[in-house]
């Protein structure tokens, strides 16, 4: 799973340090910081969580099969071998 946080949106109120204090702490602004940007499944639970208490939906979890999807959705048809 890969993580991001948008500072741009985030209002210092710490729930995702609290729920998930291995991917996410506070820089000296009070803002959000993403330690592990790819934290693994066993920390699901705990970013899901974190991104659901956000009160200004600045965190956001790019689920692997979604990724591929998109990718494959993406990608041009290729002409069957001879
Ligand atoms: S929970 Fe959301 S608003 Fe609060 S610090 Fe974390 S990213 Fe910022």
């Amino acid at each position: 799973m890969k993580v991001t946080a948008d500072r741009s949106r985030c209002m210092a109120a710490g729930h995702c340090a609290i729920s998930a204090p291995d991917v996410f702490d506070h820089g000296e602004d009070g803002l959000v910081v993403v330690l592990d940007a790819e934290p693994g499944e066993e920390r699901r639970r705990e970013v899901e969580v974190a991104e659901d208490l956000c009160p200004s939906r600045a965190i956001a979890i790019l689920r692997t099969a979604a990724v591929a999807a998109s990718s494959d959705a993406a990608a041009p048809e290729t002409a069957p071998a001879d």
